[in-house]
């Protein structure tokens, strides 16, 4: 239970057209990230499958049924916003019941449910607290936990833990990956973070201007991005793009080689170039280099390397690690016999 599909969906404020029309299957159990810059769309989608807006065009379906023109309650659908919305006058208890209540359900049977929910969130010590007397972190699973009580078919997230700090922002991550693996309820999660896509998703769904530009397993995006925009949306420090006579050289418009697939060494390499920056992470340094002839390229390198500003260094892309794009900025499949050839021209 909790499957969604979305058919030739479309969306229009007025004269603009923010999702022209868009198709995607979500299997049921599937932790499913929608990512992209601000302003793709993501909650817009997001609010149409949850029916808080009405569609353009297209159907929505939950579990083959046709919801498309059903009001939110009706979805069986549960949604939780960056702003946690919580009532500041209530425990903790009475809003995580909150929903029960207006439901009118059997007090005893509300009472199981969300002592099931405070256990499930680690909030049970928690249970008679106000709002405000939470940490951000408690407050966002408060929020979790009147959704959770409701047993939707599927969880619908939008950004939220933007409004938590960095450190919060991780152990959030795992708690609700791990609520994920207990419920195993299908969630739709909206963030612009590719990290957090990458962390907790089953499947990725890159949007660009309400189009889908693809849609995989994090590795699979991290490894076969279908485009650029692909290529330089997933990954963190960003691929290299090369364009011009060096790309010319391998038979592309672009290449594209991510930091980590760039090996530095003081010795002879495919590149030359010198350093004009070293970031030090401590686990490993990030160094970009003004490469001869084509200029900026950023490589990762282990901590241990001792590099700093002003070095002169080579730099290699790893073999078979090397992306190539058209003049479209479509990936091209190379085969590795290929590859040697375009070196060789
Ligand atoms: P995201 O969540 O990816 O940042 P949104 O879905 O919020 O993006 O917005 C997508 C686009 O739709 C934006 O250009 C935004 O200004 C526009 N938009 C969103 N909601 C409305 C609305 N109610 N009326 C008009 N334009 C809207
Ligand atoms: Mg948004």
């Amino acid at each position: 239970m909790g499957s969604i599909k979305l058919d030739n969906v479309s969306k229009s404020f007025g004269e603009a057209s923010v999702i022209p029309s868009l198709d995607l299957d979500i299997t049921s159990g599937e932790f499913v990230v929608f990512v992209g810059p601000s302003g793709c769309g993501k909650s817009t989608l997001l609010r149409l499958i949850a029916g808080l807006e009405d569609v353009s065009g297209g159907r929505i379906i939950i579990d083959g049924e046709d919801v498309t023109e059903n009001a939110p309650a009706a979805r069986g659908l549960a949604m939780v916003f960056q702003s946690y919305a919580l009532y500041p006058h209530m425990s903790v208890r009475n809003n995580i019941a909150f929903p029960l209540k207006m439901a009118g359900m059997d007090k005893a049977e509300i009472a199981r449910k969300v002592n099931e929910a405070a256990r499930v969130l680690n909030l049970t010590d928690y249970l008679e607290r106000k709002p405000r007397q939470l940490s951000g972190g408690q407050r966002q699973r408060v929020a979790i936990g009147r959704a959770i009580v409701r047993q939707p078919l599927a969880f619908l997230f939008d950004e939220p833990l933007s409004n938590l700090d960095a450190a919060l922002r991780v152990n959030m991550r795992l708690e609700i990956s791990e609520l994920h693996q207990q419920l195993k309820t299908t969630m739709i999660y909206v963030t612009h973070d590719q990290v957090e896509a990458m962390t907790m998703a089953d499947k990725i769904v890159v949007l660009n201007k309400g189009n889908i530009e693809q849609v995989g397993s994090p590795l699979e995006l991290y490894r076969s991005p279908r485009n650029l925009f692909v290529a330089g949306f997933i990954g963190s420090p960003r691929m290299n793009f090369i364009t011009g006579q060096t790309a010319a050289h391998y038979g592309a418009h672009t290449i594209g080689v991510r930091p980590e697939h760039i090996d530095v060494s003081l010795g002879q390499g495919t590149w030359s170039g010198r350093v004009t920056i070293a970031e030090h992470l401590g686990s490993d340094t990030f160094v970009h280099v003004n490469v001869d002839g084509i200029g900026s390229v950023g490589a990762r390198v282990s901590g241990d390397f001792a590099v700093s500003h002003g070095d002169r260094v080579s730099l290699t892309p790893q073999e078979g690690r090397t992306h190539l794009f058209n003049s479209e900025g479509l990936r091209i499949q190379v085969l590795p016999s290929m590859m040697e050839k375009f070196q060789q021209a």
